[in-house]
């Protein structure tokens, strides 16, 4: 990589990680009703405001070693990997994904880095978040489709029912069923990637889910009967698929053709 290159990244990263910062805020305040603008952010011990050094994304929190610096109280490292997820990801896209798609990307990481931040707080994927997401993706869709639009609109159709089918399956056998939000969020996912890819973000969102899951029960991490959110598996396991979801397709064809 040329330094141009390289500096290019390192900006994007630095917006990635202001953009995560962000994503935190809204992701954490828009589920309860609260403006994302004000009050300025402050440490949930003392209620002293932030300023600019506990704003700076990841050093900032790095500065101040974990802790608040008027009363000492230790600051939750959840707010610092959110921004550190933003800055990876935003400077990693451009080498994942074709430069058509990156007007897809951009977004889809942003809604899916809120949804995630506000599935693990309150167990909710916001409707104020997902309907936006859905207008503004069918918008970007008409403009930038590399698969006919009718295998998007199948994929909102599919991703969406495929859920509603298993909710439905799980209440029925007294398991408890997913959410509302999650119904939602896998149709978002679908309306983006297409018919295709959103049946690999199930089925890995499943997997990904039980390992995961049960990892937690059997590390005594998580009660078996405690439920988990479903939204940050949908998030990652539709990321991949975003990202590799075509040549994982291909890979696994050949390892079933070739036996
Ligand atoms: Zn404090």
């Amino acid at each position: 990589m040329g330094w141009e290159a390289w500096s290019y990244t390192v900006f994007l990263f630095i917006v990635g990680a202001l953009f995560g910062s962000f994503f935190n805020v809204v992701g954490l305040r828009v589920p309860k009703g609260l403006s994302v603008v004000t009050p300025r952010s402050s440490c949930g011990s003392c209620g002293r405001q932030l300023n600019a050094i506990d704003l700076i994304p990841i050093f900032g929190w790095l500065i101040r070693k974990g802790r608040c610096h008027t009363c000492n109280a230790s600051i939750s490292p959840v707010y610092m990997v959110g921004e550190l997820v933003g800055g990876l990801l935003f400077a990693a896209l451009p080498f994942m994904v074709s430069l058509h798609e990156l007007w897809i990307a951009y977004p889809l990481v942003s809604v899916l880095l809120i949804l995630t931040v506000s599935d693990l707080a309150y167990m909710l994927l916001p409707n104020k978040i997902i309907y936006p997401a859905m207008l503004l993706f069918t918008g970007l869709r008409l403009f930038v489709h590399p698969l006919p639009i009718w295998q998007y609109a199948l994929g909102f159709m599919v991703g969406g029912g495929t859920l509603i089918l298993i909710s439905l399956v799980a209440t029925w056998m007294g398991k408890p069923a997913m959410g509302f939000g999650d119904i939602r969020l896998m149709a978002l996912v679908g309306l983006v990637m297409g018919i295709k890819l959103v049946l690999l973000c199930i089925f890995l969102s499943a997997l990904l889910g039980s390992v995961i899951g049960v990892a937690l029960i059997a590390s005594g991490k998580l009660d078996r009967r405690s439920p988990i959110p479903y939204g940050p598996f949908i998030a990652v396991a539709g990321l991949v698929c975003f990202c590799f979801g075509d040549p994982l397709m291909t890979w696994y064809m050949d390892l079933i053709l070739w036996q």
